[in-house]
């Protein structure tokens, strides 16, 4: 079974939490608790034989079942205050998850610092996705998605925009990393 590690970070308040409750739980609260230092949970993705196509080689034929991908996820908070903690969240991470609120246009600014610093400081082979969060609020948008996705395709990161409130396209969001996952090299 492959199993990566997942690092999420962004802005106070953008919705970090909430995408990781509702790809864990499939429920959403509208007045958790914020998080206090960072908080671990996993979960498992399961790729179908469709959702691998011709990412299959013959030799691994064996999955038509499926393959299993499990999630070590890191949601970090607080740390605008503690910014050499935050890396040792996203050192040995293959993943991470960078969340902005498209409400809130200075949500996106604080996302870039956190891609700049992922970009000098985490592992090369990283894989980056920067995620407008709060679609569910699309009348009040302060960022639109061509603006976000052009400057996500610049830098060669995945592009997503969600809603942890609706759920609308937080399994997708998951699955697209799950796929980009070296995931042959780990199955066993
Ligand atoms: P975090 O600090 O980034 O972990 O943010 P939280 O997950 O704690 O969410 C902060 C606030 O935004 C909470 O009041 C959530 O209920 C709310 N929230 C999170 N995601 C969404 C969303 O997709 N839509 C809406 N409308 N509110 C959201
Ligand atoms: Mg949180």
């Amino acid at each position: 079974q492959a199993q990566f590690k997942l690092v999420l970070l962004g802005e106070s308040a953008v919705g970090k939490s909430s995408i990781v409750q509702r790809f864990v739980k499939n429920s959403f609260d509208e007045f958790r608790e914020s998080t206090i230092g960072a908080a671990f949970l996993t979960q498992s993705i399961k790729l179908t034989g469709d959702d691998l196509g011709e990412s299959l080689a013959p030799a691994e034929e064996g999955f038509d079942d499926g393959l299993i991908v499990k999630f070590e996820i890191w949601d970090t908070a607080g740390q605008e205050r503690y910014r050499s903690l935050a890396s040792m969240y996203y050192r040995n991470a293959q993943a991470a998850v960078v969340v902005y609120d498209i409400t809130q246009s200075e949500s996106l600014e604080k996302a870039k610092y956190w891609i700049k610093e992922l970009q000098k400081q985490a592992s090369s082979s990283i894989l980056i996705t920067l995620v407008g969060n709060k679609l569910d609020l699309k009348e009040e948008r302060q960022v639109s998605e061509e603006s976000a996705r052009s400057f996500a395709n610049e830098l060669g990161l995945l592009y997503f925009e969600v809603s942890a409130k609706s759920g609308e396209n937080v399994q997708e969001l998951f699955k697209q990393i799950a796929l980009k996952m070296p995931f042959k090299a780990q199955v066993s």
